[in-house]
């Protein structure tokens, strides 16, 4: 069987390396002639509007799907006239705009920071009374990684603020105070089988995720579960999904779902008994779902734009190392390393050593 992917960045490359064990093949299309996904497939290079290359996806994929969530969806909707697409449009045409976003995960009853539409600075002005300070302005469409986010700390910051996004349609939502970040990755087949990962515990800086580690029993876990359980029936979802939360109390909020495997998921390659991406692929042929129990202690160390020696990563026991094939540049996530062991000693001391040697090689 073949499965296309729109885009042949690492997130398609590590779906194409759990997907070569179960027979299947590999086709995609990106723009980059040299995109990292190339050398695990074939590779069409060319616009993603390009209308003879689609037409050649759809011919010779059996399914498609798709590595990133700025896919424009007419573009779905033409491929799926000839091959099914998954995850469904309807998770992009929601999920592309934040408010549209918001709006639905806040109608699904899943709590939500408070939130506002924005389009010239007096709606800002008139807004901030109702969402208080601090607060934080995002642009509607196209932000990722932090990209497109200003934070208000005082009525004093609303001129630069709205000058910052370039008069861009926003939403302006209340910063919320949270003790962690979290995100519940769940993977759902299209005869309906759903199974959930154990929550991720997330740490960003700059916006950019750094550290995701997995949870053990965590008390969250089943109410998550419950909202991302919601959130796939709604869509009518098939593949893998990821829910970001904050988490305050014994509250957890919304702030954003990604319509792919996800950044947050790539310790369950060693972390967990099936990994996110071998599920995506499971679900979306409508194979049995893997189990998603965890395997120890895992966590992943993401390298923003340089990695430390490879000698000096593989020198540390328990750490499963992947390189991306990507030219290093400023803010670029170039490989990951996992850590994995049945020790929370050895784990402790291992990401001691994994954070150091990221932050001697981060071009942030
Ligand atoms: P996003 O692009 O919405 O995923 O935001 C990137 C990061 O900015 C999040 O992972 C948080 O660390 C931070 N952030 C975004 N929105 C909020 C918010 N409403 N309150 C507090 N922190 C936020």
């Amino acid at each position: 069987m073949v499965i296309g992917i729109l885009g042949a960045g690492q997130l398609a490359r590590m779906l194409a390396l759990a997907g070569k064990p179960l027979g299947l093949k590999f086709i995609f299309l990106d723009p980059t002639p040299n995109a990292c996904a190339a050398d695990v497939g074939k590779h069409l290079v060319g616009a993603y509007t390009d209308p003879a290359l689609l037409a050649q996806l759809a011919e010779e994929s059996d399914i498609i799907t798709y590595e990133f969530e700025n896919v424009p969806v007419e573009i779905i909707d033409s491929l799926s006239a000839k091959t099914p697409v998954y995850p469904p449009a309807k998770a992009l045409l929601v999920g592309q705009d934040r408010i549209t976003e918001k709006s639905f995960l806040h109608d699904l009853g899943i709590a939500t920071a408070p939130f506002k539409a924005i389009s010239s600075l007096e709606d800002l002005q008139q807004a901030m009374p109702g969402i208080g300070y601090p607060a934080i302005l995002k642009t509607r469409r196209l932000g990722y990684d932090g990209k497109g986010q200003v934070v208000l700390k005082s009525e004093s910051d609303l001129n630069d603020a709205w000058a910052a996004v370039k008069n861009a349609p926003c939403v302006i939502e209340g910063f919320v105070a949270f003790e962690r970040e979290v995100s519940i990755i769940a993977s759902r087949s299209v005869s309906g089988e759903i199974v959930y990962y154990p929550l991720s515990e997330n740490q960003h800086d700059k916006g950019i995720l750094r550290l995701a580690t997995n949870t053990r029993n965590d008390p969250l876990q089943k109410k998550a579960e419950a909202y991302i359980n919601t959130l796939l029936k709604a869509l009518d979802y098939v593949g893998t999904l990821a829910l970001e939360l904050f988490v305050v109390g014994d509250a957890i909020i919304a702030n954003e779902f990604a319509p792919r495997v996800h950044n947050s998921g790539h310790w369950t390659i060693e972390g967990s008994e099936t990994s996110q991406f071998e599920n995506h692929l499971r679900a979306i042929t409508d194979m049995p779902l893997g189990a998603t129990e965890s395997l120890g202690y895992s966590a992943m160390q993401n390298f923003i734009g340089g990695v430390p020696a490879t000698e000096k990563l593989l020198a540390l026991p328990h750490i499963h190392l992947h390189l991306y094939d990507k030219e290093s540049r400023k803010g670029r996530k170039v490989a990951h390393a996992t850590a994995r062991t049945d020790s929370s000693e050895t784990f402790t001391d291992l990401i001691k050593q994994l954070t150091k040697l990221a932050a001697e090689s981060d071009n942030s």
